[in-house]
């Protein structure tokens, strides 16, 4: 079978050259192990923190290993006391290949209440988990406040913009380009700004006149700062994630204004969504509820075929994704 493999650590943002394909020959599946074939494979932001070699809160990828990642996968063939069987699907962390043989504990039976597979890893995975949490148990969300999310056109941010409005909140979002402000618009944001269109100090300034209560910033670097001058006082700001800075060189300077935050009385607090998995029965149980009622909507863009894996990764740097970005290995 085929293997995604990093090849060497990218310097800067990581290019199609920093991966390569490769043939594997795998064993049939022994005791507690199945043979599985991805049928989802996800890509997410996080990943470029593995490719380089330092410590972080998720080992770095091995060079000359394949890739892995979130992804749905159905069952081959199962070996003794494996507890699948052959036509189960499963999630879990999977090894960017077209086949794989694992073991059985290392996955989880998917429950389907008719959702579409996709949503599992996104609103109902570990972004939607991500929106829900942060919003929830890390930014103290409240009803009649207003909040500004950044990255609000993926796959968080549209799912928290969208928590928050069911929340009773005035929600702002930040996004690149007009194709997705006006999305954001029908997703009922209450207000949505094109990053890419210039001068965001002043675009927010009008976007929020009142100032914002809770920030949940996916972003980082000129949007965080742009955002910190329009706290409210005892305002909060979730930091999720920082995609701008990912593929940083060198640490940049700032936010320069962060000595507001004294004044201001703000609370920043970080958070890795994997410390708040007592949380998922409640968060399953509200977000399957909002999907089936169509309260949320599940964006997402899909690429077709495993050997563009690369590909849908690396335009996560550059927004090709509208919602969850995921590549289709084969057929449900
Ligand atoms: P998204 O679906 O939001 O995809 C990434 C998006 O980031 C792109 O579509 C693009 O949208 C935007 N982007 C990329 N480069 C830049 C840039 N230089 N400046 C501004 N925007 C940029 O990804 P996710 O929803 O999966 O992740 C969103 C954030 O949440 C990431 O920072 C991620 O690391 C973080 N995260 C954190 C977790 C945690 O536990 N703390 C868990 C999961 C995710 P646009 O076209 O609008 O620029």
């Amino acid at each position: 079978t085929r293997e995604i493999r990093l090849d060497r650590r990218p310097v800067g943002r990581p290019q199609q050259d920093c991966f390569s394909l490769a043939e594997v020959t795998l064993a049939p599946p022994g005791p507690g192990e199945v043979e599985i074939r991805p049928i989802l494979l996800s890509v997410d932001p996080y990943m470029r923190g593995r490719m380089d070699d330092r410590p972080s809160y998720v080992p770095p990828f091995a060079l000359g290993a394949p890739i892995e990642g979130f992804g749905i996968a159905a069952v081959e063939a199962a070996g003794p006391d494996a507890g699948l069987a052959p036509g189960d699907l499963v999630t879990g962390m999977l090894r960017w290949r077209e086949l794989d043989v694992l073991p059985a504990r290392r996955l989880r039976r998917l429950e389907r209440h008719g959702e579409p597979l996709e949503a599992h890893l996104g609103p109902l995975g570990m972004t939607g988990l991500t929106a829900y949490v942060g919003l929830t148990d890390v930014g103290g969300l409240r009803p009649g406040e207003t909040v500004l999310v950044t990255g609000a056109a993926g796959a968080v941010g549209s799912v928290a913009g969208q928590i928050a409005k069911l929340a009773g909140c005035r929600v702002v979002g930040v996004a690149g380009g007009a194709q997705k402000v006006a999305r954001l618009r029908e997703l009922g944001f209450d207000q949505a700004v094109d990053y890419r269109a210039g001068d965001l100090p002043r675009a927010l300034r009008q976007a929020a006149p009142d100032g914002v209560d809770l920030f949940f910033d996916n972003v980082g670097g000129d949007q965080l700062e742009a955002a910190l001058s329009l706290m409210n006082v005892g305002g909060r700001v979730v930091l999720c994630g920082a995609i701008a800075q990912y593929n940083d060189e060198a640490p940049r300077p700032g936010p320069r204004n962060l000595a507001l935050a004294i004044g201001r009385r703000l609370t920043l607090r970080g958070f890795i969504v994997g410390d708040y998995e007592a949380r998922r029965p409640a968060f399953e149980a509200a977000m399957r509820r909002w999907l089936v009622e169509g309260r949320v909507q599940a964006d997402s863009t899909i690429v077709e075929g495993f050997e563009r894996l690369p590909e849908a990764f690396l335009g996560l740097f550059e927004g090709t994704n509208l919602g969850k970005m995921l590549v289709r290995v084969g057929p449900e």
